[in-house]
């Protein structure tokens, strides 16, 4: 990034750059991947910019649905321009199909699909691990209000509605996804952060057994191999179907 801008913010997958607009900021996407709360790291070359594509034809979709996105436009393969937000910090999951930490910490079985979306909200917090939180202590928290709170549910409902639209008409299960939302300046909810594999589990449709195809970061904190190929399969099924649409 041209040194006239200065780091704003550094996660584990992204940095966060001023913009010359100050209610803009540049996300440029790293090739980093972490799992178990950064326990496990690697690097793989392209990564960024396969997250970054990926993740702007999604907003690019959901926004045409009328969702509030940080999304504007992409400046180059893995830096995209966005609407400056006040990240708040709660991670929002929605499952459709019993997996990961739902099943560790349940006794749903793995595989199950819900009869309706489970909607699961962690605190983001690093250094307590982000735990599973209530409303109540959300509340108690001052994080936000209720009324921003279900504001925030109902977007995520929505969107869990699109993309498994989108997703299946190119061959994949939208099994469970992560979002993070903002305010903007002038106080208004938007979908902030990515949409990509790294943050939703994707299963290929593609297969006459019963065998899971996870084309997304559990084949990192799985070891299962071939990242690359999974996010590169998934950014060219999105842009064929884009090109017949
Ligand atoms: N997820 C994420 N960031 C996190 C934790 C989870 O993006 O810090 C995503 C994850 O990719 C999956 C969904 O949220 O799509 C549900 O993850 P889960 O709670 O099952 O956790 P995991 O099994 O990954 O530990």
């Amino acid at each position: 990034m041209n040194n006239k801008y200065q780091l704003i913010y550094e996660g584990k997958a992204k940095k966060v750059f001023s913009h010359d607009d100050a209610d803009k900021v540049f996300i440029e996407f790293k090739d980093d991947a972490t799992a178990f709360n950064a326990l496990k790291k690697a690097k793989f070359e392209g990564k960024g910019k396969l997250n970054c594509l990926i993740s702007a034809r999604i907003f690019e979709h959901l926004i045409k649905h009328n969702i509030p996105t940080h999304f504007l436009k992409l400046k180059n393969d893995n830096t995209m321009i966005a609407q400056k937000i006040k990240v708040i910090p709660l991670e929002i999951v929605l499952r459709n199909i019993a997996y990961g930490s739902l099943c560790k910490q349940t006794t749903i079985k793995s595989r199950t699909n819900l009869v309706k979306p489970l909607i699961d909200i962690y605190l983001k917090n690093d250094e307590l691990n982000d735990p599973l939180i209530t409303k109540d202590r959300i509340e108690l928290m001052n994080i936000l209000s209720s009324k921003d709170l279900d504001l925030m549910i109902d977007l995520t409902l929505k969107i869990n509605i699109i993309l498994k639209n989108f997703f299946k008409n190119i061959q994949l299960q939208l099994v469970d996804f992560k979002l993070e939302f903002g305010y903007d300046f002038e106080n208004k909810i938007l979908l902030g952060d990515e949409i990509s594999p790294d943050n939703c589990r994707l299963w290929d449709l593609n297969q006459n057994n019963d065998t899971i195809v996870s084309l997304d970061k559990d084949r990192f904190r799985n070891d299962l191999g071939g990242l690359l190929e999974a996010y590169s399969e998934i950014y060219s099924r999105i842009n064929n179907f884009i090109e017949l649409n």
